[in-house]
């Protein structure tokens, strides 16, 4: 245990204050995702609003300032400096950002929401226009005061997955797109189809929540430091580390969707939960960044509980939960039909070859918009023909096009790159990995401990205090590689469908 002086045991005291409201505020966001009454709703909002101020207030403060500029001058503890700098990170960019303006931006998109929610129901997009074109012009307007050096996006960029820019997304998503492409047309081609109505069966909410609850134990969440929740859209909720709620939904005839994401959520809180415990109570016991917990939630999804060999020591397992409907299907027709791949409209069901090409569509719009190549009111148009471009597949309704994620209206832009970066840590990551532990025997044994440990050891337990490409570069001894998902992919979808 660190000796700290009496200076920065008031600075840590600070610290631990602002963390008080931001628990307070995650128990209150999985409470209003999993239990609120509809008539607790408004007063919620109002208490949230006032909390979010308050920790806003403490993070921009005179106060916060004189710590950070005394840390830096006096203090010679790793920790102590490496929370100062996070935390004047934070100050100078909430700085940048007059509290007024944040205040009417803030009312924008909670209206924004509303009017996103009701132009889809009426699948109107000119009611959702003028929302959006206001939003995009507040984050452009954003991004000129937190500054760039190339592009206006990377400023947004640089919030969610800092050391990211538009350079290497350009050089990076255009190869992935051409291999995903080539691997989907292989996959239609294929004379293998898969049924992916075997997977469909009534099976019973208790069951599948029983299941879901097996498989994060067997994964090594620590059901003891956290619990599963039902709620309309699967979430993790990390209080702290000792406390990392998850929440999964259930679907009558589809268990994919409630074990799946079951799976996905406890990735994300293996991570929160293994984070170093030095740094518990600062702002530094947190994800890397955006990218890096979705490393970790689509690692286990993806690249663990969908790897062939996890299925192969599991399915007579799986079956002792599951209705009598699969002693029918063989172990074979199971993993096919788990594997199926399909050019679809809607980005949260496409499968793991097609999904990025939804999340690289997004980010042509996305920089199209802040740079003002774009205007919102083309949008329907620009949205169709990259659909078309990217996927073959248009939708007929505005509904399955553009107005199917609710990121831009709540303000998210710059999160959506997020998605497939992360996939492609977890790539790379996984490479790395397998030439230290055996992971093909690990699944044999269902010896999930010495997959999870490297990760720890590589990336959970430095929380905050590396950036995500120097996490990566430390754990991989590279920089980022895209080859390293194409190839994954290759072989685990070549070898299904037999190309
Ligand atoms: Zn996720």
């Amino acid at each position: 245990m660190a000796e700290f002086t009496s200076k920065e045991q008031q600075f840590l005291s600070f610290l631990h204050e602002q963390n008080a409201y931001k628990e307070a505020l995650t128990t209150l966001q999985w409470d209003s995702h999993t239990q609120i009454p509809r008539g607790g709703v408004d007063s919620r909002s109002e208490v949230v609003g006032i909390l979010s101020g308050k920790l806003q207030e403490a993070e921009t403060s005179d106060r916060m300032k004189d710590f950070i500029e005394e840390m830096k001058a006096t203090s010679d503890n790793e920790l102590i400096l490496q929370a100062a700098a996070e935390c004047e990170q934070v100050y100078d960019k909430n700085r940048k950002i007059p509290n007024a303006e944040y205040q009417e931006y803030v009312t924008l998109c909670s209206k924004a929401e509303a009017v996103w929610g009701e132009a889809r129901n009426k699948d109107d997009f000119s009611l959702f226009e003028p929302y959006l074109s206001r939003i995009a012009g507040y984050n452009q307007e954003f991004a000129e005061r937190f500054g760039y050096k190339e592009h206006r996006y990377d400023a947004l960029l640089d919030t969610n997955e800092p050391g990211i820019t538009v350079k290497t997304l350009d050089e990076v998503f255009p190869e992935l797109r051409k291999s995903l492409t080539g691997l989907i047309e292989q996959v239609q081609a294929s004379p293998v189809k898969a049924d992916v109505s075997l997977l469909k069966t009534p099976f019973p909410t208790v069951q599948q929540k029983a299941l879901c609850e097996a498989m994060l134990k067997l994964i090594g969440y620590r059901m003891e430091d956290g619990r599963l929740d039902t709620s309309a859209h699967p979430y993790s909720f990390a209080i702290n580390q000792n406390d990392v709620r998850l929440s999964t939904k259930y679907v009558q005839d589809d268990f994919r969707a409630s074990v799946f994401s079951a799976i996905h959520e406890g990735g994300h809180a293996l991570y929160e939960q293994n984070i170093g415990k030095d740094l518990a109570g600062t702002p530094l016991s947190a994800a890397s960044s955006m990218g890096m917990h979705e490393s970790q939630s689509l690692y286990w999804e993806m690249f663990v509980t969908a790897d062939y060999g996890f299925w192969e020591k599991n399915y007579d397992w799986f079956r002792s939960f599951a209705p009598e409907h699969f002693k029918s299907v063989s172990l074979d027709e199971f993993y096919l039909a788990l594997h199926d791949v399909k050019a679809s409209l809607i980005r949260i069901d496409a499968d793991p070859l097609t999904y990025p090409m939804h999340i690289m569509m997004r980010y042509e719009i996305e920089k199209g918009l802040l740079n003002g190549d774009m205007k919102a009111a083309d949008l329907p148009t620009i949205w169709n023909d990259l659909m078309r471009d990217y996927l073959g597949v248009v939708p007929e309704n505005n509904e399955d096009g553009v107005l199917q994620d609710i990121h831009w209206s709540s303000g998210d832009f710059g999160y959506f790159p997020s998605y497939t970066l992360g996939y492609l840590y977890a790539a790379q990551l996984h490479n790395t990995m397998k030439k230290e532990v055996p992971f093909d025997e690990c699944l044999k044994t269902n010896d999930f401990a010495s997959i999870r440990n490297w990760f720890t050891e590589n990336v959970h337990q430095y929380g905050k205090t590396k950036q995500p490409l120097d996490l990566l570069r430390d754990a991989t001894s590279e920089d980022l590689n895209p080859t390293y998902l194409v190839e994954y992919l290759t072989k685990k979808y070549g070898a299904i469908y037999q190309f």
